[in-house]
């Protein structure tokens, strides 16, 4: 069975989202670790994380994503923008604890005219402080489309840092569809070679959730608007392709597609119809 959700809002808390997803078919479902245009979060309501966790196995959930505020900005020159995104993502991590089955996905960052080598080294050393061998939750790179001077607009950027991190046991990859798409990898025409080239590049054991979504701008555009599934330029057919490769089967599926709930819930129906 496929396993797919949606991005929720997490202002009711994890038993509330995890009802939320039950109603819609979804078997998981993403969402911020706290307000993601700001960094307040609420005070960890360990009751509620283990409901949820009760209540996600008894309805046979699978691994959920949790997403950093993208505000955040792993590798910018200001230390104290640094310091911000150490002290969040450190804090995420302990409260994810709480939560069996979470992935900890991230955006690295944007290095802003210091060049993707300085870059790289904040995100490194960032990693290099918060992961430890003993957490569970696995951290997530998300791949980026380019936008500006975003890291993670290529594979060969994202293995920079994993080669570099010492826990990169505790690392993985989040493709986002729309991301790759804008970022110049041809998923229309050319998926098995996008995806020979994720495996030659990062190895595709590294490759832990997907963010499925349809692009309203072009092949290499570095833009990032996301379109509702089979209404932007990649297209219905190229995205049940994707779906239904082997390496997809049994990584959580997440649309970040613009939609109220009642949208997701369609295209999850839409994907269940194609793959159930
Ligand atoms: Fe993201
Ligand atoms: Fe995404
Ligand atoms: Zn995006």
């Amino acid at each position: 069975m496929l396993t797919i959700g949606c991005h929720l809002s997490s202002a009711d808390g994890f038993l509330s989202m995890g009802k939320e997803a039950i109603s819609i078919n979804a078997n998981t479902f993403q969402f911020f670790t706290r307000n993601p245009r700001g960094f307040k979060s609420k005070n960890l309501d360990v009751s509620d994380c283990e409901s949820f966790n009760k209540y996600w196995k008894e309805h046979d959930g699978k691994m959920i994503v949790a997403h950093a505020p993208y505000t955040l900005n792993p590798c910018s020159a200001d230390e104290r923008v640094r310091e911000l995104a150490h002290m969040i993502m450190s804090d995420d991590l302990q409260r994810l604890e709480h939560i069996n089955g979470v992935y900890y996905n991230f955006h690295p960052g944007s290095h802003v005219k210091q060049g993707v080598e300085v870059g790289t080294t904040y995100i490194v050393n960032l990693l290099n402080e918060i992961l430890t061998p003993t957490q569970s939750t696995i951290v997530l790179l998300e791949t980026m489309a380019g936008k500006g001077s975003e890291i993670g607009k290529t594979f060969e950027e994202l293995k920079a840092i994993i080669d570099r991190v010492d826990h990169s046991e505790k690392l993985g990859v989040c493709l986002d569809t729309c991301h790759i798409f804008d970022g110049g990898y041809d998923i229309v025409n050319d998926l098995g070679g996008v995806m020979d080239k994720f495996d030659s590049v990062i190895g595709i054991s590294k490759l832990k959730a997907v963010h499925l979504n349809d692009s309203k701008n072009t092949l290499g555009s570095h833009k990032d608007r996301h379109e509702l599934i089979g209404k932007g330029n990649i297209g219905l057919d190229p995205l049940v392709k994707f779906i239904s490769r082997k390496e997809i089967q049994n990584l959580p599926l997440i649309l970040e597609t613009p939609n109220d709930i009642n949208g997701y819930k369609s295209e999850i129906a839409l994907l269940r119809s194609y793959r159930p």
